[in-house]
């Protein structure tokens, strides 16, 4: 049996998979606010629960907004700044006496629809979150790709490529930058422009393709609130066109089959299938 915890800013949620992969339990409990030692509490009280009532031992995998520093082991890049700093993996590893696996949120997205959704039989999949923040994961031939300094697709804040007279003046990002895609993509961004479809359709054109010339994917995965605007898949494949290196595009657009179960779901498959 696989445990996939997603441990989000408001809520921990957890499933569990039996060996063909079927869900046979989902449960979620609110996020303590600011208090490490007590997510770290609920997250051991949800597993071990778990696996009392299913009568069973599980590996577990988890899925966070941020990463481990392949440096020191510790969190980072998490918008959840209780966790920066801390030894999460080995904290969860005293605590459940196994081995954990821990990676991305959008590491995790990727891999559940590399595994079984959208990118399902897909050599590199590209997974998109375009919710509050803008990010991404890479799943290639079934594998997530973490990256040596643990910020592969990491893609939300390379800047806009080929800013237009619209996209101008750049707007500032909290990581420090400027006219980093994030500010373009994200959902608030898109509220801030006005809800201007056509605008946000050719930056999202852009900022792929420059994804497109460096990791040639099979498919781009969209998650998050904004993927669930329908005209994306049509139009984003046609205005990217000017902007690849390829006589021929093959690369498909693709809507999430789990939506927002993917995080909780990769997080699970992060052993393996
Ligand atoms: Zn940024």
């Amino acid at each position: 049996m696989r445990i996939g915890i997603d441990l989000g800013g408001t809520k921990i949620e957890l499933i569990a998979l039996d060996d063909a992969g079927r869900e046979v339990l989902r449960q979620r409990v609110p996020t303590p606010q600011g208090d490490y030692p007590a997510t770290v509490g609920a997250v051991v009280s949800l597993i071990e629960k778990a696996e009392k009532d299913l009568k069973a031992n599980a590996t577990v995998g988890i899925g966070m907004p941020g990463a481990l520093s392949r440096a020191t082991g510790l969190v980072k890049n998490a918008n959840s700044t209780c966790l920066i700093g801390k030894d999460l993996k080995g904290d969860l590893q005293k605590a459940l006496g196994r081995e954990v696996r821990i990676t991305n949120d959008a590491n995790c997205f990727a891999l559940s629809e590399a595994v079984d959704g959208a990118g399902k039989g897909a050599e590199v999949v590209f997974g998109v979150i375009l919710g509050t923040g803008v990010g991404a994961g890479i799943v290639v031939r079934g594998e997530v790709l973490v990256g040596l300094n643990a910020i592969a697709g990491e893609w939300g804040h390379n800047p806009l490529p080929l800013p237009r007279k619209e996209d101008l003046p750049l707007p500032d990002c909290y990581c420090g930058r400027k006219g980093c895609i994030e500010t373009y993509l994200s959902g608030p961004a898109f509220k801030r422009d006005g809800e201007n479809l056509d605008n946000y359709e050719e930056r999202l054109a852009r900022a792929l393709a420059g994804v497109i010339n460096i990791l040639d994917p099979d498919v781009v995965v969209l998650g998050g609130g904004i993927s669930n605007i329908p005209r994306l898949y049509a139009n984003v494949p046609v205005l990217w066109r000017p902007y690849v290196f390829s006589d021929q595009v093959a690369t498909r657009v693709a809507p999430p089959v789990h939506g927002d179960s993917s995080g909780v779901r990769g997080a699970a498959w992060l052993w393996g299938r």
